[in-house]
């Protein structure tokens, strides 16, 4: 069955809520300083199987105690709790099609300015429905963004903190005015960094470039697979350094990743015609064996998934 919108139910601090009691009072949200952390988790269906997987749920919530823990926000779940809250939330919205998982941490009796440190945190998951790109082509249309990226001294990009993306939301919403996709963000060295959403590989003369983790980008958890999935499967050699902006545009290949953008080719940066202006084939490869995993069929990294229906449920 596929789920409705709005959802049947939103989790909320270890119980299941019905959607429509899932309401915070208005003056609770906080003002100045409102304070929160997110998660963006992907499940993928296999109608073959019959079966969703949830995709590295495990790090995700791992990413996310570390975002609660930079903001000071404590909690009494663990990533085990949160594992098993999101797992028992698709099974009781009997998910059948591809979807996001999105959990929050925020301050829940929100103060009105100062440290929030006297404000209690609440976690709530909730589903919604995702529309993947893999295996349709997409090509993108990038810029480079005159907005600099927040760095780790300021608001550290490192983690999924709601602040830090005012900083993407700028430079995506400059971007879609002028007329591109997305936005590519330099920190204020003049490096590349990442897109608003997701991070950023260019390949050159057959290597796999990114930039490191003390770039000024989030630990993603994609990047990370990527690097991975080069090294152990395809054969491709990877680098983690910095990148010039003008590597960009004198780049073979292109391409964004994460667990919502997945690997989306990018054929055009400023202009600049990035190879033959088609997706390469190193980003082909990437994506191709990307689209097997996350769906199910194919097993080196089955530890990345979590098969939210057993096999009794399934015949049941
Ligand atoms: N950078 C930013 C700013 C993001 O929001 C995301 C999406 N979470 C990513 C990179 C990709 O991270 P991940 O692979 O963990 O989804």
């Amino acid at each position: 069955m596929a789920i409705s919108r709005p959802g049947k139910y939103v989790w909320i601090d270890g119980e299941l809520v019905p959607w429509d009691q899932a309401t915070v009072h208005v003056t609770k949200l906080g003002w100045s300083t409102m304070g929160a952390v997110f998660e963006g988790i992907s499940a993928y269906w296999n109608p073959e199987q019959e079966q969703l997987y949830g995709l590295q749920f495990a790090e995700h919530y791992a990413r996310f105690l570390n975002s609660m823990k930079l903001m000071r926000m404590e909690t009494r779940f663990s990533v085990g709790d949160l594992v098993q809250a999101s797992i028992d939330l698709l099974r009781a919205e009997e998910v059948r099609e591809d979807v996001r998982v999105r959990p929050l941490a925020y301050h829940s009796e929100g103060t009105w300015f100062g440290t929030l440190l006297d404000s209690p945190t609440s976690i709530v998951i909730s589903v919604a429905p995702f529309t993947s790109g893999l295996g349709t082509g997409q090509r993108l249309r990038a810029c480079v963004s005159s907005w600099d990226r927040i760095s780790d001294n300021q608001l550290s990009p490192r983690i999924k903190c709601i602040s830090n993306y005012q900083n993407s939301r700028m430079a995506l919403i400059e971007a879609t005015l002028r007329g591109y996709d997305q936005p590519i963000i330099l920190n204020s060295q003049g490096k590349v960094t990442e897109g608003p959403a997701s991070c950023l590989f260019i390949v050159r003369n057959g290597v796999a470039i990114t930039p490191s983790i003390t770039s000024g980008i989030l630990e993603s958890i994609t990047r990370q697979s990527i690097l991975q999935i080069c090294r152990e499967v395809l054969g491709i050699p990877t680098q983690e350094r910095e990148i010039d902006r003008t590597e960009l545009y004198i780049a073979d290949e292109v391409f964004f990743c994460g667990t919502g953008a997945e690997i989306r080719s990018v054929v055009s940066v400023d202009d600049y015609v990035i190879g033959s202006g088609e997706i390469g084939p190193i980003t082909s490869a990437i994506e191709s064996y990307y689209h097997d995993i996350v769906r199910g069929r194919e097993n080196r990294y089955a530890h990345w998934r979590v098969a939210i229906y057993s096999r009794v449920e399934q015949t049941a």
